[in-house]
């Protein structure tokens, strides 16, 4: 059911891991791990995870615990563990009773996952597509918020699995389409080229069809009236392009920031769209940096600045740290602009990012 790339590089269990550990470390206040018990919520209820599968994992969860500790894993220690994992996998059960339920009963939502075709494919840049989705059984499609992601069960020929991935939504709601962009991965180092994205670029063709469950995530924007500073890296645009096109239509006179950082003019995606925008709302300013420009890009046109994002140029463009950041990318991107927002003082609770990976949330200064 999960993510088997994730799996096969350890990620996967280490976020489960980790999980479980938060909830023995703050077993008599789960209030504090809240955040990640939500989020980790919203993606079993898009893979579909039941209440009658947690014993399983329990069961071998405490194997493994007692595999690790060897002969310090007494009995009570194992029993002590059995408890925590009984205290939040309810908690689990719960908060997706009522996310299922949620999904269910919206108007043009659905259980499970539900076919859709491929209307468009439309070529962002030289590593990102976009594919725009239409209901096959041309019904009304569920509203999301902006942030939310589809998740794909991607049924490869030649595959033994079928493949599980998320995609972020990268239009504003209200359509009667999905669009997902899409970066294909490509082979590098020892690594082998990404199973889906590679699918989806290269066998996947308009009146195609895909399966996809109803939008999750918990991602999404605030309801203050604070500025908003939009970061994104790469691929990691998508949710974020989702949010600047809906405040724009729908809160056009909220002050946005968008920063963001990519290689260069070839894999830079939504150039154009983003130009235009920027023009036609005065409350948008946008600043890209691009860490290799290649000969023709030039500064000033192609791209704002050089190298990367860090704190001296956010505090030059962005006017107050008194704003709500979101920020999605690579880890390592991620990391970086966690620390320098953290440094910069902005309060905990008006950061807010996504992650294409397991890991529900990034480390505490
Ligand atoms: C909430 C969320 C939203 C997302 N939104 C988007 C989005 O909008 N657009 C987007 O493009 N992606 C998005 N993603 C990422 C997406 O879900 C996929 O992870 C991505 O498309 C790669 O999938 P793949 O099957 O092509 O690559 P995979 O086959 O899963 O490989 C992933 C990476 O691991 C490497 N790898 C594979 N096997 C190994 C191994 N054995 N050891 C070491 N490395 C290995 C590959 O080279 C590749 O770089 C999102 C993820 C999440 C969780």
């Amino acid at each position: 059911m999960f993510n088997q790339t994730n799996q096969k590089r350890g990620v996967q269990q280490e976020a489960l891991g980790y999980a479980v550990y938060a909830a023995g470390e703050h077993i008599t206040n789960l209030e504090a791990i809240k955040p990640v018990i939500e989020r980790i919520s919203q993606k079993h209820r898009a893979i579909g995870v039941i209440p009658e599968q947690y014993p399983v994992v329990g069961e071998t969860l405490l194997q493994a615990v007692k595999d690790v500790l060897g002969d310090t894993a007494s009995d009570e220690i194992i029993e002590a563990w059995g408890k925590v994992y009984g205290y939040i996998a309810d908690a689990f059960i719960d908060l997706e009773k009522g996310l299922y339920e949620e999904t269910k009963s919206q108007p043009g939502g659905w259980e499970g996952y539900r076919s859709f075709y491929i209307d468009k494919k439309v070529k962002e840049s030289d590593t990102v597509t976009s594919f725009y989705l239409k209901a096959k059984d041309q019904k009304a499609i569920a509203s999301y918020k902006a942030g939310q992601y589809l998740t794909l069960k991607a049924a490869i020929p030649g595959e033994k699995y079928t493949h599980i991935r998320h995609y972020s939504l990268s239009e504003s709601p209200g359509k009667d389409y999905y669009r997902i962009s899409v970066k294909r991965e490509n082979a590098h180092d020892d690594a082998p080229a990404g199973i889906v994205s590679n699918y989806l670029h290269k066998q996947v063709q308009t009146g195609d069809t895909l399966e996809f469950a109803a939008p999750a995530g918990d991602f999404v924007l605030d309801h203050t009236e604070l500025p908003v500073v939009l970061i994104s890296g790469g691929i990691g645009i998508t949710p974020l392009l989702s949010m600047l096109n809906t405040l724009a239509e729908k809160l056009p006179k909220r002050q946005v920031t968008f920063i963001h950082a990519t290689t260069n003019s070839k894999t830079h995606a939504f150039k154009e769209h983003l130009a235009q925008l920027k023009n036609k709302n005065k409350h948008v300013t946008s600043f890209v940096c691009y860490s290799s420009p290649n000969e023709k890009d030039r500064v000033g046109h192609d791209f704002d600045k050089e190298g990367y994002v860090d704190l001296d140029l956010l505090q030059s463009i962005v006017p107050s740290k008194e704003a709500i950041f979101y920020f999605c990318g690579s880890l390592p991107f991620m990391e970086a602009i966690h620390k320098a927002l953290q440094r910069w003082g902005v309060p905990r609770e008006h950061i807010h990012y996504e992650v294409f990976s397991p890991v529900a949330i990034l480390g505490e200064e």
